[in-house]
């Protein structure tokens, strides 16, 4: 499996960013793979080695019917010759990303929202006698997850003074918490919530590194909650494909910047300051909105034919 690591940093420029004194950089996480992009292949890799560890070749995991990890996961699997299960949120549906994860390999069960609910539950109903099999969270939440994370902070070759990133679970954010508070750098950590109520994500990261580590969570950039956006945020990522050609998705990277660039203009980071945001990936999201965004935008038609 071909992977570029470690993934490239680059700055993106915009006069904006020129009158406020800050520089804006970005690490390029959606370039670690296609298939399993940015923060998914950070999150997989010590769970993979885990698995294998415990001679456990069957991996089996949970997601929505547009889950970015279920993807990864039936990648990963495909590329390393193991049979995989995907468990997938609600009702029987088909789309393109769960018609690419059968054709990689992954069999699909759906089970019912209110059940899903039961993880353990459900693995142990069915796989409880298959000693084969390998329990991955949703979103691959984990401790190893946290220690894939941390790499993207350790392959970093200059500091700065903020890194920015998207929050769902909260393994990201704690994995590059962990590894500045490690480092001992100055390096303070933005996060943005994608979902509502985001709160809960003070403890999910505080679990894994220290209480007194130093971070902030932004809870004005949801857009109403997970995976929820409006056409605010639908021409946002337009207008920064077009001006930067870098990619991002309504779910996870689009509200990121979008508070990024928020913040920027309301004057919380200093003249002088360098910023770096992850770009965790995700594109295939935008594979849900095709018809909206290319409505309004029909030169994306050809860069979402591309995506898979
Ligand atoms: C899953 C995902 C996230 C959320 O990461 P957490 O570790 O769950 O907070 C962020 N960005 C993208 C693109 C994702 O796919």
């Amino acid at each position: 499996m071909k992977l570029n690591l470690p993934s490239p940093v680059q700055e993106v420029h915009n006069p904006h960013y020129l009158e406020k004194g800050v520089r804006v950089f970005v690490k390029r996480d959606d370039l670690i793979h296609p298939l399993i992009s940015g923060n998914k292949w950070r999150k997989l890799k010590f769970i993979l080695s885990k698995a294998q560890r415990e001679a456990k070749n069957h991996l089996v995991t949970f997601g929505g019917a547009y889950s970015n990890h279920l993807l990864a996961c039936a990648a990963a699997a495909n590329y390393n010759g193991l049979p995989c299960t995907g468990i997938v949120r609600g009702e029987d549906v088909k789309n393109e990303i769960l018609y690419k994860c059968t054709a990689l390999g992954m069999k699909l069960i759906f089970v019912d929202r209110e059940s899903y609910r039961y993880k353990h539950r459900i693995f142990e109903d069915l796989f409880g006698k298959d000693d084969q099999a390998y329990f991955i969270d949703e979103g691959g939440a984990s401790e190893q997850a946290v220690e894939g994370c941390e790499e993207i902070v350790n392959e970093l070759v200059s500091t700065f003074d903020h890194i920015l990133c998207a929050a769902g679970t909260g393994s990201t954010a704690a994995g590059i918490l962990a590894a500045i508070k490690k480092q001992k750098l100055s390096t303070r950590l933005q996060v943005i919530p994608v979902l509502k109520d985001g709160d809960f994500l003070k403890q999910a990261i505080e679990k894994y590194t220290a209480p007194d580590a130093s971070f902030e969570l932004h809870q004005n950039y949801h857009f109403g909650g997970y995976a929820k956006y409006n056409d605010q945020l639908l021409d946002f990522i337009i207008d920064y494909y077009k001006q930067h050609h870098i990619l991002l998705d309504q779910v996870y990277t689009a509200k990121l910047v979008f508070g990024l660039d928020d913040l920027i203009r309301s004057d919380f980071f200093k003249p002088g300051e360098q910023l770096l945001w992850i770009h965790t990936g995700g594109k295939t999201g935008l594979l849900g909105i095709r018809e909206k965004l290319t409505a309004k935008a029909p030169e994306f038609r050809q860069i979402l034919e591309e995506i898979l």
